[in-house]
């Protein structure tokens, strides 16, 4: 089949483009490449948003929460929030949602095969599966991971989740727990994350932000061990899921030649110091199709420098000196308002938001200490200079 988009890896990066290239474009010819169409591990992918259900691109259903609590030894604050609300959404029902609506418009295929490289001339984009190359006058890639530089602070946030279902009601299901510090800490910021889903259910998740990831087995003790403590280890054990996602500070392009775009986590849409990456998933997934529809797409704007300046000095502080790292998270979550925490996670708080945080939240010392090598490492540019990309229409099959 001759097709103008060809995307590899059909996860929650390649079937929101898909979805979306779809929308602007009816016609477009559309093929998504992967090695395991539909085969992939419960996740459960968290995001927070002032209309959430406008993120999307389908009808999928979304728990949310209003109130947000954060806690650390001896300490412990809920608030409401005010124009967000935190979401979840299940990966299974996303991606079956995703398929199921793919498959039912015309000029979309669905290839099984396992992706060995991704190029582009400024004529055609290749990608190529072990056993042929599939060729289109684009490509759009999320499987591929090429760094290309040792990461000068490798810090991994690892963890293990853990649904339990108890017979009576006992869960406060208007309540999330972003981080919960009052656990044993490890070699870097240790604390539980809560998603209660209704009063009989909630996920249990234990996580570390280090160097060395944890093992998923030791991560699950944690993790019964704090049910334990809270009387919970009667529940019924639902499901499990364990991660382990690189915090690196280097910002991955989104090109990667003249016809072809990383995509996804990948593409640099996980933020290096909370490993969220859903919501820009889907800003970077509604902006290629956006400038698609105009014949010439463009990468998402990269987040102003000193956000990737932040990054780079809590990483720093990460990997030099965990305590004050610790420390300084617990002192912004406590003294800070949760819409206010939450959109300068999402690099986008108003300048009264930002001003306070970063003058009167964080600590001067330890921060300063850390941001000055730190800022050395921050480079400017995010994307490769390859000039300016050719339009569609221009030098295509
Ligand atoms: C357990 C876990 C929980 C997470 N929770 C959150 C969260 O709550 N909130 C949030 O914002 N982010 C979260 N993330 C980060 C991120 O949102 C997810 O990892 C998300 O799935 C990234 O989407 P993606 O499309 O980049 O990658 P994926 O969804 O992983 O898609 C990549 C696709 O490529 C395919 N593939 C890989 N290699 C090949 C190959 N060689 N050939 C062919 N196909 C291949 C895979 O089968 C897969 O379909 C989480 C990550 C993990 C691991």
């Amino acid at each position: 089949m001759e097709v103008d988009v060809l995307i590899a890896g059909a996860g929650c990066a390649g079937l929101s483009l898909a979805l979306r290239l779809k929308r602007v474009q009816p016609q477009v010819r559309v093929a998504l490449v992967d090695k395991d169409h539909g085969g992939h591990p419960h996740k459960l992918w968290s995001f927070w948003a002032e209309q959430p259900g406008r993120v999307l691109p389908l009808d999928v259903p979304l728990k949310s929460w209003a109130r947000m609590s954060v806690a650390g030894p001896g300490w412990s604050t809920t608030r409401s929030l005010k124009s967000l609300r935190y979401c979840t959404v299940d990966s299974h029902e996303f991606e079956s949602r995703s398929r199921a609506a793919l498959e039912a418009l015309p000029g979309v295929a669905f290839v099984t095969g396992s992706v060995q490289r991704v190029e582009s001339t400024y004529r055609e984009a290749r990608v190529h599966l072990a056993d042929r190359t599939l060729r289109a006058p684009y490509a759009f890639q999320s499987c591929l991971f090429d760094a290309t530089q040792e990461p000068r602070y490798p810090v991994w946030q690892h963890f293990a989740g853990v649904v339990v279902r108890s017979d009576t009601p006992r869960f406060d299901p208007s309540t999330f727990t972003l981080m919960d510090f009052d656990v044993p800490q490890r070699e870097g910021p240790t604390f539980m994350y809560r998603l209660p889903f209704s009063s009989s259910e909630v996920l249990h998740e234990h996580t570390v932000f280090s160097a060395k990831p944890l093992g998923s087995a030791e991560h699950r003790r944690c993790v019964h061990r704090e049910l334990k403590r809270r009387g919970l280890a009667d529940c019924d054990i639902v499901r499990e899921e364990y991660g382990a996602i690189p915090m690196f500070e280097q910002r991955l392009p989104q090109r990667r030649g003249p016809r072809a775009f990383n995509l996804g986590v990948v593409g640099g849409m996980a933020k290096p110091t909370t490993g969220y990456a859903f919501l820009r998933i889907q800003q970077q997934t509604e902006h290629l199709a956006k400038t698609w529809a105009t014949g010439r797409p463009t990468p998402l704007p990269a987040p102003a420098w000193r956000f990737r300046a932040y990054d780079t000095t809590l990483l720093h502080m990460i990997h030099h000196a965990p305590q004050q790292a610790t420390r300084a998270l617990q002192t912004l979550l406590r003294d800070t308002e949760a819409d206010s925490v939450l959109r300068f996670l999402d690099e986008r708080p108003s300048l009264r938001e930002e001003l306070k945080i970063v003058f009167s939240t964080l600590p001067w010392g330890p921060f300063l200490k850390s941001a000055l090598p730190a800022l050395r490492h921050t480079p400017w540019a995010v994307e490769p200079p390859y000039g300016v990309y050719p339009a569609l229409h221009e030098g295509a099959r």
